[in-house]
């Protein structure tokens, strides 16, 4: 993991030295860098059926594993238009009836770099006649998946913990 430093980034001197998981010190010039728990979104997407919507990633980490649409909340922005932002994005279509279900925390290896993240689930319908649109270079394809308890979670490839747990607790709580 490249999650250390060698030199700071401000003086560019050796006496920077990490505090605690999300904290680095510099001795020299006082320097200090968070690096706080990112906040990220998800949503769990029925259909008619009561099908869940997939993405098969296009990307690392956990190319061709399974994902809920989401990402990292921009700044300024809040969870809610979050999940409508990325929806829009990876899947071309605008959830509706969006309630928030819980949260997981989640680690998300970018590039070499840990990121720890505060994951918020949402669930979410979409219109019957919807045409979706995925996001090239982020999604391989849609799949829609019947889940009906946790061993039909456990029998999915799903890239991320989190999204294990949230679909768990979801399937549990019909
Ligand atoms: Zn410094």
């Amino acid at each position: 993991m490249k999650n250390d430093f060698n030199f700071c980034p401000h003086c560019g001197g050796k006496g920077i030295r990490n505090v605690n998981m999300r904290c680095w010190q510099c001795a020299d010039c006082g320097f200090v860098l968070y690096h706080n728990v990112a906040a990220s979104v998800a949503v769990i997407v029925q259909d008619n059926s009561g099908a869940i919507l997939f993405e098969v990633r296009a990307k690392e980490p956990k190319r061709g594993m399974l994902c809920l649409p989401g990402g990292f909340v921009e700044p300024k922005e809040s969870l809610e238009n979050a999940c409508v932002r990325e929806c829009v994005e990876e899947i071309g279509v605008k959830p509706l009836n969006l309630k928030y279900m819980g949260t997981f925390p989640n680690t998300y290896e970018y590039n070499g770099i840990l990121y720890n993240t505060c994951d918020a689930f949402f669930i979410a319908t979409v219109p019957d006649n919807a045409v979706f649109d995925i996001q090239k270079g982020e999604v391989i394809q849609i799949q829609h998946h019947i889940i009906k308890n946790g061993d039909d979670v456990d029998k999915l490839p799903i890239a991320f913990d989190s999204a294990r747990c949230a679909l768990k607790v979801f399937v549990n709580k019909k």
